[in-house]
């Protein structure tokens, strides 16, 4: 693929700290994730896959080794540094979808938007342009509550690529779903990655998953198969 790596994880290290013990979470990581592309992490229970989506998302450091974004060596940026390129760059999918249940979900997708003080009419146009991508526009104004799952997860999707990140990364996002459920979510990700351009990284167990990635990446006790 002729494309620049928007991350870019050289000779990674990570261990964990238990009581007297190190845990070696990942031990000499090398991964390369480009624009647009849906990348699925597999791999048993411990192998490293939140380790590694902990470190894509900027949420923490490497022991050793580089983590690039975009070309930046993470190392090079102080926290603030970081967490503005989380805020700016990242968007998060959680298995639970995470959604603020008093909000609805027009105000649940233009948070991020809000947050960072984006003009009202803007956010406006851009929320409605989100939730129609995902096919929710006529639940603009439901409660997450009168959703199904899938659809809640989809409010999840538009809320994560609501401030065009570069990289959306996903913990089991597909989890809580049914098996046709969670093709639609798995599609719905692939093709709005492609046509935004955002990475998505995806931790994940389940087989569809890997049937519907652009890439598979499977991990076994801390490295790469
Ligand atoms: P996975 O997401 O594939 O289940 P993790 O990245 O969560 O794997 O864990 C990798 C290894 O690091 C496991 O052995 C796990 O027990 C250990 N680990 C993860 N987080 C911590 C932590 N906060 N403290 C101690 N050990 C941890």
């Amino acid at each position: 693929m002729n494309q620049t790596a928007i991350m870019e994880l050289h000779g990674v290290h990570k261990a964990y700290r238990l009581g007297e013990h190190l845990v070696q979470a990942l031990r000499g990581v090398d991964l390369q994730i480009q624009r647009g592309e849906l990348l699925a992490l597999t791999g048993p229970s411990g192998s490293g896959k939140s380790t590694i989506l902990n470190l894509c998302g900027l949420i923490d450091r490497a022991d050793t080794g580089d983590v690039m974004i975009n070309g930046v060596n993470s190392k090079s940026l102080t926290e603030r540094q970081l967490t503005i390129q989380r805020r700016d760059t990242i968007g998060f999918i959680f298995q639970s979808f995470n959604l603020v249940p008093v909000m609805t979900v027009a105000e649940n997708v233009d948070y991020p938007l809000f947050l960072t003080g984006v003009p009202l009419a803007e956010r406006k146009e851009r929320v409605a342009a989100q939730l129609k991508a995902v096919g929710l526009h006529e639940h603009a104004q439901h409660l997450p509550d009168a959703l199904s799952g899938g659809q809640r997860q989809r409010v999840a999707i538009a809320r994560a690529l609501i401030k065009r990140p570069s990289i959306v990364i996903a913990d089991e996002p597909t989890a809580s779903l049914d098996s046709h459920t969670a093709d639609q979510v798995l599609d719905l990700m692939r093709e709005r990655g492609h046509a935004e351009g955002a990475a998505f990284i995806i931790a994940s167990h389940d087989e569809r998953l890997t049937r519907r990635s652009d890439r598979i990446v499977a991990l076994l006790d801390g490295k790469l198969q």
